[in-house]
């Protein structure tokens, strides 16, 4: 059995030097005589693991100094009631912006500890689309900001990050972090589950500007208070050691393949050829604004929704897997994060077009 193109919203592909590398020291991680998965947290071996996990993340990044970078467990979903419960301060209220189903709920949670405002959203428009910022009613007072710069399930993205002011700007990178370079000194915490763009499952990045820890509420759990990770080197329990650990190896492998810059290229790339199929066909359509359409999700849909079995039946044999749409939106995603080859892309283009041909 070959491995396919994985065009899954994630967990998602991993590049495949990646997972031989990570075969390869399975058994034996550096002459260890064990696993990643088998040794100590405390343990030197792994500390150098973790550490340079966290340089190389850095150094892509570009994150400045006055910035901690927190491993931590939980998934981007527990950083919803995290978020409110570190940031609000003695502040009673928040702006969230509404651009589709991630949004929704961060909003939700965020309610059950503060009053949310929503300042701006898209969900007239079915959210296929940005609110623009002109529009925005964001609130002087407000704790924080807090977006989803990339809507995983609506395939919309911003191309701007709003500028808040003083006011804390939050992002749920989670289906868009290391797809391009971006300037971390604009936001006052960045977050992400791995398994999308990082790593495996079960490991959460947390970015956050030094200023912002040691203002949580009194009820915060441990757990949840970010300074406890953040003074712990975040080992204050066992970490999510072999997510670490892959993730670690991902960075290494975009440092070596030119960075983000060169990530940006190649997606931009990957995006405008599968926008440019969907549009050149009137077999297929996406809905989203073209300014704002996603460079990592890329939904569509078929002019007969009756064809959709076939499509993923005829795509799965050609080695095109995990197409189907979100049932929110109906018809086909194609995710196609940093690990999907530009051929993985070329592909799928040529596989639509044919199929299009064959049932138009
Ligand atoms: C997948 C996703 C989440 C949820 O992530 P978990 O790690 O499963 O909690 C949250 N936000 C966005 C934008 C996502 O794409």
């Amino acid at each position: 059995m070959s491995r396919v193109f994985n065009f899954s919203a994630g967990p998602a592909m991993l590049p495949e030097a990646v997972i031989k590398k990570a075969s390869e020291e399975m058994l034996d991680w550096h002459g260890e005589g064990m696993s990643v998965m088998e040794m100590s947290h405390r343990g030197k071996a792994f500390m150098s693991i973790a550490s340079k996990a966290e340089a190389d993340l850095r150094t892509l990044m570009a994150i400045p100094d006055n910035y901690k970078v927190l491993f931590l467990q939980g998934g981007a979903s527990m950083q919803f009631g995290a978020i409110p419960l570190n940031l609000l301060g003695d502040k009673t209220t928040a702006d969230y912006i509404n651009t589709g189903m991630w949004s929704k709920k961060a909003i939700a949670e965020a309610k059950r500890y503060c009053d949310v405002n929503v300042a701006a959203s898209s969900e007239d428009s079915g959210f296929t689309t940005i609110p623009d910022f002109a529009d925005w009613k964001l609130n002087p007072d407000a704790a924080y900001v807090h977006y989803t710069p990339n809507e995983t399930i609506g395939g919309v993205e911003f191309d701007y990050i709003p500028d808040t002011g003083d006011v804390p700007l939050i992002a749920d990178m989670s289906s868009t972090i290391l797809s391009r370079p971006v300037d971390v000194s604009k936001f006052g915490m960045i977050y992400a589950g791995a398994q999308k763009n990082v790593g495996p499952a079960g490991l959460t990045l947390v970015i956050i500007r030094d200023d912002l820890l040691g203002h949580a509420a009194d009820i915060t759990p441990t757990m949840l208070n970010y300074k406890t990770h953040a003074d712990a080197d975040s080992m204050y329990n066992t970490p999510p050691t072999y997510s670490w650990y892959m993730a670690g190896l991902v960075f290494e492998w975009l440092l070596d393949n030119g960075g983000l810059q060169a990530m940006g290229k190649i997606n931009k790339s990957k995006s405008d050829k599968l926008y440019a199929a969907i549009d050149g066909n009137d077999f297929y359509a996406n809905p989203v604004e073209k300014r704002y359409r996603s460079w990592m999700n890329v939904p569509f849909t078929l002019k007969d929704a009756d064809l959709d079995a076939a499509f993923l039946e005829q795509a799965a044999a050609k080695g095109l897997a995990t197409l189907k749409g979100h049932r929110s939106v109906g018809g086909m995603r194609a995710s196609i994060y940093n690990a999907m080859p530009e051929s993985g892309v070329d592909t799928l283009v040529e596989f639509m077009a044919e199929f299009a041909r064959a049932n138009g």
